[in-house]
């Protein structure tokens, strides 16, 4: 176990709000009695599982509890350095930002907080390279999803780059994808890097055919794309030829129900392939998980050796959303601390 906490990660999918610790939603709960709001209600224990639509139950709870600005800059600044002690280097925070009347909160005003979050580990010393996808949740139309997009443009411009990209996700079983598209476009020709949640669930065969051509930078999840999970070799060769990574999140989708069990997990079907895939998080509180877990989970499921783990977390450092300077000081980073021998 030491040696998964030691082994130097990269982070690559996690939403804010579903990151939240217990210890910190310990806080939060005591910030707001009045809620009564239990932790039985924001996360998913050991060996529990739930529907994916109660999933997203569950982060309608957190976001009762998280409608401040202090409430954010709080459980970002916690889940930057949880992050952080669980040998994550490099992570990118993903959140959809949230206006809240009743504290005043905006949805510049919540950007601006969580970047002022990573601001202030970084002044903090604390040990972790951290960068913001603006999310758009999926379920918010057209609309918002432009409206999205034009606030993320300005941040991109706006904050030394720490805001790098646009995130795509939400309830999968709510509203299509061809109604994003303009948005999504607009995104990816401003500059701004696309992960998008693709074939979460199946039968969104027709809404990652077309977003496929885009195409996003990374795509999340991607449970349904093989022919074996009911998806088609077209869509596979669609991700294989234009060779896009995908964002692997194994506890959140076996709590989710999407996906039977840890061995029957689709990280096997493109791992083997060689196709580029980075374990994940997700939700590291909601699915109770850290990401030394998922890869120790991963190695002993699959058979992976310690080298192949090492590979597997410093090939990660290829998919970043930041610039080549920044992958060249992480890949300093692992060789300085890759151990002599496996
Ligand atoms: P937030 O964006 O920081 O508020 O994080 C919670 C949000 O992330 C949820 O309301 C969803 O929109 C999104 N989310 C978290 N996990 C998943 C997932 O597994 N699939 C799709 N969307 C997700």
């Amino acid at each position: 176990d030491v040696f998964y906490r030691e082994l130097p990660k990269v982070e690559l999918h996690a939403h804010l709000n579903g990151s939240v610790s217990f210890q910190t939603i310990e806080k939060l709960i005591r910030r707001k009695p009045q809620l009564n709001i239990e932790h039985s209600m924001t996360a998913i224990g050991k060996g529990q599982r739930r529907t994916l639509d109660e999933c997203f139950q569950v982060f309608k709870v957190i976001h009762q509890l998280v409608d401040s600005e202090e409430d954010i800059l709080m459980v970002a600044k916690d889940v930057i350095k949880e992050f952080a002690a669980d040998g994550v280097k490099y992570l990118e925070l993903r959140s959809t930002p949230r206006e809240e009347i009743p504290t005043g909160l905006t949805k510049r005003r919540y950007i601006e907080t969580v970047i002022q979050a990573i601001q202030q580990c970084k002044e903090e010393g604390v040990d972790i390279d951290v960068r913001f996808l603006v999310a758009i949740d999926r379920r918010n139309g057209s609309q918002v999803a432009m409206e999205t997009v034009q606030l993320a443009e300005e941040f991109l411009l706006s904050s030394d780059g720490l805001v790098t990209g646009i995130d795509l996700s939400g309830d999968p079983t709510v509203g299509h994808g061809r109604d994003l598209l303009s948005a999504l476009q607009r995104a990816k020709n401003s500059g701004l890097k696309l992960s998008l949640h693709l074939s979460e669930v199946p039968s969104q065969h027709d809404e990652t055919d077309l977003l496929l051509n885009i195409p996003p930078d990374r795509i999340g999840h991607g449970t349904f794309l093989h022919p074996e999970m009911g998806g088609s070799q077209g869509l596979v060769d669609k991700v294989v030829q234009k060779r896009i990574p995908l964002e692997l999140c194994l506890t959140s989708n076996v709590k989710g129900q999407t996906v039977q069990c840890y061995s029957e997990h689709h990280f096997k079907y493109w791992y083997q392939m060689g196709h580029p895939v980075v374990i994940c998080t997700d939700d590291k509180g909601v699915f109770a998980t850290d990401l030394s877990q998922e890869y120790k989970m991963a190695a002993t499921t699959f058979g992976l050796g310690r080298e192949a783990v090492w590979k597997l977390s410093q090939q990660a450092i290829d998919y970043i959303f930041a610039p080549d300077s920044v992958k060249e000081q992480l890949k300093q980073k692992w060789s300085d601390l890759q151990p002599q021998e496996f």
